[in-house]
């Protein structure tokens, strides 16, 4: 017997007499008879005889399918949690393409935790340099560490011990502990929220809905059999990454693979011909506009830079002089801000700005230019660097924009 679970909205009259939505009610149906040519159709998607349900035909599909990453081990080798860590905490934020050479430079220098935890936090922040959010860089290394002091260089099998790392969340401890243990647990990313909102089609908007898609997306592990007798060692991972797979490939934002998909059978936004409209988004609130001024200050050929305060936006990242970044910031206070240098009495306002969007704000920046003499001292706290090993410095991409506008490359 096959079982779908749908969501229906579910109205009332309010005290003027209009109808109004009064929340959404989860509705299992169980389908004793399934048609025919569905029931051929699923025998083809399906290799377990009696893997009619979801799970199975997620696992079916994925066997068939999945995607191969460099962190990914081939089908039937154990996974690396050193491997599958390292992958989480890069594909927080960044995506799969992005991270893949990131990944592969990371491991052939640091093979596994140890190493890692026994490099420096400048070397992992300057190979971090591109990947953008270096909070991640610096909570990744000090998870190294304590995994290599505390833990004898084994990661924690468990939720529980993962969460008790730095940088490591709930979303990120779940999927450690489904892909790397085999944990019964499904971490929900924004692959699996589409996917699952338009099999249910859930009305509710994001991200009022985490909690009920979180339920849903739970249940795809249900038929798992192993699981269902008790096994923690399930194949939970393997369902969380074949919705991840689904989502990515098949179930895109726009115009998905409907045609191609193993659950299309009991897919209810299908049916009902308005997929792309899932997942129900409220709408988005964006930070103000951020202003400010970059300094670039060459002295032959060399830059002067500075390191950002350990805390904070881009903490421990390389920079070139600034003004604070205010909303409504005008170019002439900015402009007040600039490094006292010997001989410096006029400043190049380079021609246009550099934008940059951060997560709560977008930022514009402008840049200012000076060329000082050969034996210049650089001001507190700054120093000089050559222009020709900057690859090497841990610039945030927003300086690298900074610095290219300024230097007209
Ligand atoms: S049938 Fe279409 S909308 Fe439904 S899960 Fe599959 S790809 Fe997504």
């Amino acid at each position: 017997m096959a079982h779908v679970f749908i969501t229906r909205r579910v109205m009332a009259c309010n005290p003027q007499g209009k109808t109004e939505l009064a929340g959404h009610a989860l509705i299992l149906i169980l389908k004793r008879d399934v048609p025919s040519s569905t029931a051929t159709r699923r025998k083809k998607q399906t290799a377990p005889e009696d893997g009619v349900g979801r799970p199975a035909l997620l696992l079916a599909w994925y066997d068939r399918h999945r995607r191969r990453l460099p962190w990914r081990p081939l089908p039937g080798v154990a996974a690396d949690p050193y491997r599958v860590w390292l992958s989480e905490i890069m594909l927080q934020q960044t995506g799969v393409k992005t991270v893949g050479p990131y990944f592969e430079k990371f491991v052939a220098r640091w093979p596994d935790v140890e190493a890692l935890g026994s490099a420096s936090l400048d070397d992992v922040l300057r190979m971090w340099a591109g990947l953008g959010y270096y909070s991640r860089a610096r909570n990744l290394h000090a998870c190294a560490v304590k995994v290599r002091r505390d833990h004898g260089g084994v990661f924690p099998d468990t939720e529980e011990g993962l969460r008790s790392l730095p940088g490591i969340g709930p979303y990120t401890a779940s999927a450690i502990a489904a892909i790397a243990f085999g944990r019964r647990t499904m971490p929900v990313d924004g692959n699996i929220e589409r996917v699952v909102a338009r099999l249910f089609a859930v009305e509710e908007p994001l991200p009022q809905a985490k909690p009920l898609i979180q339920q849903l997306a739970t249940m795809l592990l249900a038929g798992d059999e192993r699981s269902r007798a008790g096994d923690e060692k399930s194949r939970a991972g393997d369902s969380a990454q074949a919705l991840m797979d689904l989502g990515s490939s098949i179930c895109t934002p726009k115009k998905p693979a409907c045609a191609l998909c193993p659950l299309n059978d009991d897919c209810a936004a299908h049916t009902r011909g308005d997929q792309e409209t899932f997942p129900r988004k409220a709408p988005k609130k964006t930070g103000a506009l951020r202003r400010g001024a970059a300094f670039v200050v060459t002295r032959g050929d060399q830059l002067l830079v500075q390191t950002r305060p350990e805390k904070g936006l881009l903490g421990g990242m390389t920079e070139v002089p600034g003004s604070d970044w205010l909303a409504g910031q005008d170019d002439k206070a900015a402009l007040q801000q600039a490094p006292v240098l010997k001989g410096v009495t006029r400043w190049h306002r380079k021609a246009g700005v550099v934008t940059h969007v951060f997560t709560h704000f977008p930022l514009e920046l402008v840049v200012y230019t000076a060329k000082v003499a050969a034996r210049t001292r650089p001001p507190a706290k700054m120093r000089w660097v050559p222009i020709a090993t900057l690859a090497g410095e841990a610039l945030p991409n927003v300086m690298r924009k900074a610095i290219a506008h300024g230097l007209g490359f």
